[in-house]
């Protein structure tokens, strides 16, 4: 049986590095930045003003209230301020360019608003309300480091500085197929036997929350021909392949019949659940050939695949964030195997509990958890109090 880690590092081996792209700003977030980010440019690009009001010399402004005639109107956007002609005032509005010679604004709160002549009661301390050339940020300056993740702050300081593109790793490309024959899609009836083809939807949006980008293809019943059809049909241009079911013991194991020797190496992991696992190339793609039942899915998908493609996509942080808890109630675990149970963190007394028992195919307990309990391949009993490692699923 291979080790959780052994098979973990067999999945980040198979999954390339996604190629780094020029992408416009509104599709970068949540990407990478592959490269340090400098400023072309000041920010802000020239001294403006704060504050609506009025610029003027202080030198001007001896006694109050004083009333000077307005020399010039400096709206936002005028490109063709001039200097401010001693013992007159500006009219400008917050973001305007300031004019040449002005040392400070008084707020239009501070005098009578006057458009021909203003009339200044008081004003501030020189220098006041005056937003300086690169107060923000110096041309040159490197603004967003290499291995940032992009968020709508970084997307705003990129833009302000100019940047209609940056350069980020593109999201992994990844098939999710399905198979067994008892499928059926929701929406439809089902006959007897037959069950709701959960894991696809489910993996799927697991992959567009890490930022990647799913393809379902239609599931596939246990039959040979379907699967390798399914695959040629639907493979080209993915990053990766991700199935669900047929990879077990027993008979009609699809998956693992079809690509038995094409690539694929099907292994057991010691952990539980998602004991069944497989991962290789398939046709130079990299396919990871995860357990049926739903938990199992889901699990292997955050022990192998969330770190993997997060990895691959550049992000500096590729695991959940992960504490340490103690259990307000005992709980069980096989000897031999890593365990993943489904958890429940009390936020008020700081405890944790496992959610619903262990079986795989209790899906409604997964839904209800809030993160995942760990626990080791060497313990098979934990007492109330005892620390257990937790995976907040956020
Ligand atoms: P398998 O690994 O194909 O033997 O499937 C194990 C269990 O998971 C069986 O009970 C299947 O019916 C169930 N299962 C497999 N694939 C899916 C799926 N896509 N959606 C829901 N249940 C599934
Ligand atoms: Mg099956």
């Amino acid at each position: 049986m291979r080790t959780v880690e052994q098979h973990a590092r067999i999945i980040a081996d198979l999954l390339r590095p996604t190629p780094v792209e020029s992408t416009p700003l509104a599709q970068a977030r949540g990407l990478v930045l592959d490269a340090d980010l400098r400023a072309p440019l000041d920010l802000p690009p020239f001294a403006n003003s704060a504050m609506d009001g009025y610029a003027v010399r202080a030198a001007d402004l001896t006694a109050f209230p004083v009333t000077l005639p307005v020399s010039q109107d400096i709206p936002a956007g005028r490109t063709d301020v001039a200097p401010l002609t001693p013992g007159t005032a500006a009219r400008i509005m917050t973001g305007a360019p300031l004019p040449p010679g002005a040392d400070v604004i008084v707020q239009v709160e501070r005098t009578d608003g006057g458009a021909e002549r203003v009339r200044i009661d008081s004003a501030p301390a020189p220098g006041t309300h005056i937003r300086g050339i690169g107060e923000d940020v110096r041309h040159g300056d490197v603004v967003l480091a290499a291995g940032t993740v992009i968020g709508a702050p970084q997307i705003g300081v990129a833009a302000a500085l100019g940047h209609s593109h940056l350069p980020v790793r593109r999201p992994l490309r990844a098939l999710v197929l399905s198979t067994g024959t008892e499928l059926v899609a929701p929406g439809h009836p089902l006959q007897p036997g037959q069950i709701y083809e959960s894991n696809a939807p489910m993996l799927a949006a697991a992959l567009a929350a890490i930022g990647a980008v799913p393809t379902i293809e239609h599931f596939v019943a246990d039959d040979v021909i379907a699967l390798r059809a399914g695959l040629d049909r639907a493979s080209a241009g993915q990053d990766l392949i991700i199935t669900s079911g047929g990879v077990s013991a027993g008979a009609y194991e699809v998956v693992k019949d079809a690509l038995t020797g094409q690539g694929i190496e099907f292994a057991k992991v010691a952990m539980q659940p998602g004991m069944p696992q497989g991962a290789g190339r398939y046709r130079d793609v990299a396919m990871v050939t995860l357990p049926g039942n739903p938990v199992s899915s889901y699990v292997s998908f955050e022990v192998f695949l969330r770190p993997a493609i997060r990895a691959a996509m550049g992000h500096p942080d590729i695991t959940r964030p992960t504490v340490s808890a103690p259990l307000s109630a005992p709980l069980d675990s096989p000897a031999g195997k890593r365990q993943f149970r489904r958890g429940q963190l009390d936020t008020v007394n700081g405890t944790v509990a496992a959610w619903g028992g262990p079986g795989s195919h209790l899906l409604a307990w997964l839904a209800g958890a809030d993160c995942m309990l760990v626990i080791p391949e060497d313990v098979t009993h934990l007492d109330a109090g005892d620390q257990v490692e937790v995976w907040l699923l956020g």
